[in-house]
């Protein structure tokens, strides 16, 4: 259920201090990427994720 060293960019983000952030209090999709806005409720640190948005179809790999 919990697997801190996997990171999924659309999903959750955890904090350099520990917290864990459920979801991205941004989201800015682009042609090529995704730029995800991260706070951290905890300490107040805010940070981006930057993640491919073109998926190949009928791939799920
Ligand atoms: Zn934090």
């Amino acid at each position: 259920m919990n697997d801190p060293r996997r990171s999924n960019p659309l999903g959750t983000d955890s904090c350099v201090c520990g917290q864990a952030v459920v979801a991205p209090s941004r989201s800015n999709y682009s042609a090529s990427a995704v730029v995800n806005e991260w706070h951290c409720t905890a300490c107040g640190r805010s940070w981006k994720t930057f993640a491919d948005s073109a998926q190949p179809e009928g791939q799920t790999t």
